[in-house]
C-alpha cells in the first residue's frame, strides 16, 4: 500500500512517562505504516525542558503559530515532589500547557469520546457535549481579604490619565470577607472568537451562559462581546445551519441535562472548571476525553485531557505490560491529521483519521478494551481487558481491513 502523503508538517510535542511510551507505540503501530508522516518534532519531556530552560516549550508554541496544527503528548508539570524525584531540575518549570495557551491566546475545548456499550449517566445524552472554558481572570486572578471591624469597602480604579472611578462595595457592621476580581475585554473577545471559530469548524451549535441578570456590568460585558463578535460569524453560522444561543447559567444547566448533547457549551472560567468535571464524569472516563486548544485565528493543538498516568509508568518500569488506555492520545493524533488534511486539501489524510477512529471504536465493540473501561460497560456486554500493546494491535487489524 502506498503511504498517504502530507504537505505541511504537524508540530509534534512529545511528553512524559506512560503517555510518552504510548506515543511511540501509537506512531509505530497506527500511523507510520500508513502515513508518510511529516512533523516538526519538539521534545517537551521534562528533562528536555530543563536542559533548554523551557525554551523548547516556547519554540513549540511558536512553531504551532507558524504551521497551524499541533499534536501534544501529556507532560509533567513539576511540583515539590517532582523536584525530589528529578534532582537534576534547576527550576520548578511552569505548566507547558499554560505556557502554550498564553502564547497561542487559546481556549481549551474538551469533548468526550462516546462508545456504544458505555452509556452516560444522563441517559438522554446521545452526542458529546463539548465544554469551552474561558481560561483567564475572574476568581482565578482575584485578590481577597478578611476584615474584623465595622467599616466600609470601596472599589477604586485609577486610570493612567489620573482619572479615578470609585464605588462603595458595602458598609458592614462586623467581620467580613472581600474579593476583587477582573477580566479584560481583549481576553473575553479572544474567547468569543475561538468559540465561534470552533463551532464553525466542528459544525456544532454554540451555547453561552453567564449570570448577567445579577452581574449586570461584569457578566453583561461577556454577553455583549459575544453578541458583537457573533455578527462576524453570523453568515457562516447561517450557511451551516448552526445556531448561537445565549442563556443564563442556571437555565443552561437545566437545558444541558435535558438535552441530547451535540453542542459546545462556552463557560466563564469558574463555571467551566466546575461543569467540565461534571460533564466528563457523567460521560464516563478521563481516559476517553480529548482536548483541543483553539486560538482566535484558528490555530489548533490537539491532546488527551488526562495526564501522564504516572502510576502505570512506575509499573511499566518494573516490566509490567500495563493496560493503559491510548484512546484519547490516538484521537489527539487523528484530530491533528484530519485538520492538516482539511487545511492542505488532502482528503485521504482526513479519511484516514476517520478510519482510525472507527477502528478504535470497532475494537471496543468487539469487547476488546483496556482495564479502565471494562468496569464501565453495560450489563450483559462481554468485555475483556487487554494490555495497551494488545489493544493497539487489535486496532491495527481493524484499520488495515478498512484501508
Ligand atoms: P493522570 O495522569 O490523568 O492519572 C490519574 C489516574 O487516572 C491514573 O492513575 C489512572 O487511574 C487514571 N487514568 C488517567 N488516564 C488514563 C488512561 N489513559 N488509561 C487508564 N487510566 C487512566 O493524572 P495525575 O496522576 O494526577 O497526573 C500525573 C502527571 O500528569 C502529573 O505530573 C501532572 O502534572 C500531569 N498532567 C498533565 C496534563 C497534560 O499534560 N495535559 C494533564 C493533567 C496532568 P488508575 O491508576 O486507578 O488506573
Ligand atoms: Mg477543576
Amino acid at each position: 500500500m502506498q503511504k498517504i502523503p502530507m504537505k505541511t508538517p504537524l508540530v509534534e510535542m512529545d511528553g512524559d512517562e506512560m503517555t510518552r511510551v504510548l506515543w511511540q507505540m501509537i506512531k509505530d503501530e497506527l500511523i507510520l505504516p500508513f502515513v508518510d508522516l511529516k512533523t516538526e518534532y519538539y521534545d517537551l519531556g521534562l528533562l528536555s525542558r530543563n536542559a533548554t530552560k523551557d525554551q523548547i516549550t516556547v519554540d513549540a508554541a511558536n512553531a504551532t503559530r507558524r504551521l497551524g496544527v499541533a499534536v501534544k503528548c501529556a507532560t509533567i508539570t513539576p511540583n515539590k515532589k517532582r523536584m525530589e524525584e528529578y534532582p537534576e531540575l534547576t527550576e520548578m518549570w511552569k505548566s507547558p500547557n499554560g505556557t502554550i495557551r498564553s502564547i497561542l491566546d487559546g481556549t481549551v475545548f474538551r469533548a468526550p469520546i462516546l462508545m456504544d456499550a458505555i452509556h452516560p449517566v444522563v441517559k438522554n445524552w446521545k452526542e458529546p457535549i463539548t465544554i469551552a472554558r474561558h481560561a483567564y481572570g475572574d476568581v482565578y486572578k482575584s485578590v481577597d481579604f478578611y476584615t474584623t471591624e465595622p467599616g466600609t469597602a470601596t472599589l477604586t480604579f485609577v486610570g493612567e490619565s489620573g482619572e479615578e472611578k470609585s464605588v462603595v462595595v458595602q458598609k458592614v457592621d462586623g467581620p467580613a470577607v472581600w474579593q476583587g476580581s477582573h477580566n479584560k475585554e481583549k481576553s473575553i473577545r479572544s474567547f468569543a472568537r475561538a468559540c465561534f471559530q470552533y463551532a464553525i469548524d466542528t459544525k456544532q451549535d454554540l451555547w453561552f451562559s453567564t449570570k448577567d441578570t445579577i452581574a449586570k456590568i461584569y457578566d453583561g460585558e461577556f454577553k455583549k462581546v459575544f453578541e458583537e463578535e457573533y455578527e462576524n460569524y453570523r453568515a457562516d453560522f447561517e450557511r451551516l445551519g448552526i445556531t448561537y444561543f445565549y442563556t443564563l447559567i442556571d437555565d443552561a444547566v437545566a437545558r444541558v441535562i435535558r438535552s441530547k448533547g451535540g453542542f459546545i457549551w462556552a463557560c466563564k472560567n469558574y463555571d467551566g472548571d466546575v461543569m467540565s468535571d461534571m460533564v466528563s464524569t457523567a460521560f464516563g472516563s478521563l481516559a476517553m476525553m480529548t482536548s483541543v486548544l483553539v486560538s482566535p485565528d484558528g490555530t489548533t493543538e490537539y491532546e488527551a485531557a488526562h495526564g501522564t498516568v504516572t502510576q502505570h509508568y512506575y509499573r511499566y518500569l518494573k516490566g509490567e505490560a500495563t493496560s493503559t488506555n491510548p484512546t484519547a492520545t490516538i484521537f489527539a493524533w487523528t484530530g491533528a491529521l484530519r485538520k492538516r488534511g482539511q487545511l492542505d486539501d488532502i482528503p485521504e489524510l482526513a479519511a484516514f483519521a476517520d478510519k482510525l477512529e472507527k477502528a478504535v471504536l470497532d475494537t471496543m465493540k468487539d469487547g476488546i478494551m483496556t482495564k479502565d473501561l471494562v468496569g464501565l460497560v453495560d450489563e450483559g456486554f462481554e468485555a475483556h481487558a487487554v494490555t495497551s500493546a494488545e489493544f493497539l494491535s487489535a486496532v491495527r487489524e481493524h484499520l488495515e481491513k478498512s484501508l
